[in-house]
């Protein structure tokens, strides 16, 4: 089976005696400045003993040990990296997501409320499939300038079905959690999958 091509991005299905790691895209979502590029920067740089593999333009693919598993994130940080006028990148970006990381600041209000927009266009885009989404609330360092409430992220995870973390990529705090977290996610739904 070493021959075929790994794990696809669809399934990230791995032969049967785990020899090679699963493979899944994970896309980062959110407005500009809310911390996307400092959090992708940090998973990049999390496991330094790692041999650093392929980074593609705002790609970033590294496996993480998980719970004694390996599994292969490949980290997309696309979000703006084209200003077209029209949706087709945007919608690209909601199509090819095995998981989502949804950013906001929780110093920016308004950051919140996209947040909210995102997870009902992913809804919208992705309808049928129950894909791992994590509600991410960053830069929790800036006591002072907090706009949104950890009671509110919170509430709004639950009430869009997703998870929750607050990080501050700054202080470096919850990083390596939020992606732990993601891979999680995935697992649960794989193994429900195959039960
Ligand atoms: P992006 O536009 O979502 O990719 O955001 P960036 O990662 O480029 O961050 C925007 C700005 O916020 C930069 O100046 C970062 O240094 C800063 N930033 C990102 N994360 C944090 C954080 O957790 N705390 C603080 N205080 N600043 C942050």
């Amino acid at each position: 089976s070493r021959t075929e091509p790994r794990g696809s991005w669809s399934s990230g299905s791995s032969d049967s005696d785990g020899s090679w790691a699963s493979l899944y895209r994970v896309v980062l979502l959110g407005d500009s400045g809310v911390g996307k590029t400092s959090l992708v920067n940090l998973f990049a740089g999390v496991q330094d003993k790692d041999v650093p593999e392929q980074q593609i333009e705002d790609t970033y693919e590294r496996t993480l040990s998980v719970d004694g598993e390996e599994t292969t994130l490949m980290v997309m940080d696309t979000w703006e990296a084209e200003k077209r006028e029209d949706n087709w990148f945007h919608n690209y970006c909601m199509q090819v997501g095995n998981a989502y990381v949804i950013v906001y600041s929780i110093t920016d209000r308004g950051s919140f409320e996209s947040a909210s927009e995102l997870r009902i266009q992913l809804r919208r885009t992705r309808q049928a499939e129950n894909i791992p989404i994590i509600l991410v609330g960053n830069k929790t360092d800036l006591v002072r300038c907090r706009e949104v409430s950890v009671e509110e992220g919170r509430a709004c995870a639950v009430v869009f079905d997703c998870k929750f973390i607050e990080t501050s990529a700054t202080l470096q705090h919850n990083v390596t959690e939020l992606f732990e977290g993601v891979v999680r996610q995935i697992r649960l739904r794989r193994d429900s999958k195959e039960a």
